[in-house]
């Protein structure tokens, strides 16, 4: 095994060698507080002082306009298909209609939950199409009287994110599940109603999910809404209504202000685009490899592919885990590999691993 390691995982996935440094350093001490974070009330100035800052670098670097709360709360991006249907669907009368793009596994998972809470349309599938792209817009068959539609702009086992922001309807807002790709490339907040990620993929651990909704829509929860999941109890009490995940916030604070240092998402996207362009080139050198994604939909952070002798699957993880090119097993759902290249892989992770694609095909 190589001393330098890159780690592909899809999440929990990769941090900032600076930010896990950083933390190490103040694991013990927080900037002369004489307490780890883990151990600081989450009322106490110290802790307050981190979770604003992370509030305010968060909001800079995603340009969050002011009408728009960023909660910080619990449950991972799964809690949310059902917390976020439970907080709109009230707009309208009961049962409630939502929208749906299904265009992968989060987003299948997504219409799954929300059956419970309200009618679902799905608008239109990719499912016909081994989920390799997304709807064109022209063929979504709205409904029209929508709460809102939801939309997974990144599909993080089948590989495919949107390539446009889509237009809704007059009044029906876009719900977006950014879990696996948000800080990864500009977007414009003030298209979507509500935006939520997962922290584990491109902010920090596990434990914290982000929610960025505007005002308007924390009036809709259902009656049978749990307080600690109701976004206008959690907006009015700063996300503390109950104890918030510290430690997660603390360190995806570090990661906002590194980002912020690297020259903030536009900055990113520069490099994630060559990132991709340098690993999809090398998968599509030749038919060796195979990722099924038509172009204009292919994923930036999560590159599945295949190998076109399978047998060979156990040979290739191993001359890449003796490199120190770990994790690339694809998800048990769909198999073959998988390269996850967020924020925190380096380029030089992408040309470590486009260097081993290229030498295992025997180029
Ligand atoms: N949505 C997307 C796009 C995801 O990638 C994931 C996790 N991989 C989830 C939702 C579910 O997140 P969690 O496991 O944190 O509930």
């Amino acid at each position: 095994m190589t001393n330098q390691v890159f780690n592909f995982s899809a999440g929990p996935a990769v941090l900032p060698k600076e930010v896990l440094q950083q933390a190490a350093s103040e694991m013990l001490d927080w900037q002369g507080s004489g307490m780890s974070v883990m151990e600081m009330s989450h009322r106490g100035p110290e802790f307050i002082s981190i979770y604003r800052q992370a509030e305010s670098d968060l909001r800079e670097l995603l340009a969050v306009p002011p009408n728009y709360k960023i909660l910080f709360m619990q449950g991972g991006g799964l809690a949310q298909n059902a917390i976020i249907p439970m907080n709109l669907v009230g707009c309208c009368p009961q049962p409630a209609t939502i929208d749906f793009i299904h265009t992968g596994s989060w987003s299948g998972k997504s219409i799954q939950e929300a059956r419970r809470y309200a009618n679902v349309n799905v608008a239109a599938s990719s499912e016909a199409d081994g989920f390799t792209r997304v709807p064109p817009r022209e063929t979504w068959n709205l409904t029209g009287h929508a709460a809102y539609l939801h939309i997974c702009t990144n599909e993080t086992i089948d590989g495919v994110e949107y390539d446009f922001v889509p237009e809704s309807l007059p009044k029906v807002p876009i719900v977006a599940d950014m879990s696996s790709h948000i800080l990864s490339r500009s977007i414009d907040v003030s298209k979507y109603g509500l935006i939520f990620a997962g922290a584990q993929k491109n902010i920090g651990p596990a434990g914290l999910t982000l929610v960025i909704v505007r005002d308007d829509l924390l009036e809709d929860a259902l009656a049978i809404c749990p307080s600690a999941f109701h976004f206008k109890t959690v907006a009015a009490n700063e996300s503390m209504f109950n104890t918030p995940p510290t430690y997660a916030i603390y360190i995806a604070g570090l990661v906002f202000a590194h980002l912020k240092k690297l020259g903030g998402v536009a900055a990113m996207e520069k490099i994630n685009i060559e990132k991709a362009r340098l690993l999809y080139a090398a998968l599509d050198a030749d038919d060796f490899y195979q990722n099924r994604v038509a172009p204009a939909y292919r994923s930036r952070m999560n590159v599945p592919f295949f190998l076109r002798d399978e047998s060979l699957n156990d040979k290739f993880l191993a001359g890449a885990k003796a490199r120190g090119l770990l994790q690339l097993k694809g998800h048990k759902s769909v198999g073959g590999m998988r390269a996850s290249i967020y924020n925190a892989m380096p380029l030089e992770g992408v040309q470590a691993l486009v260097d081993y694609l290229n030498e295992f095909a025997g180029r």
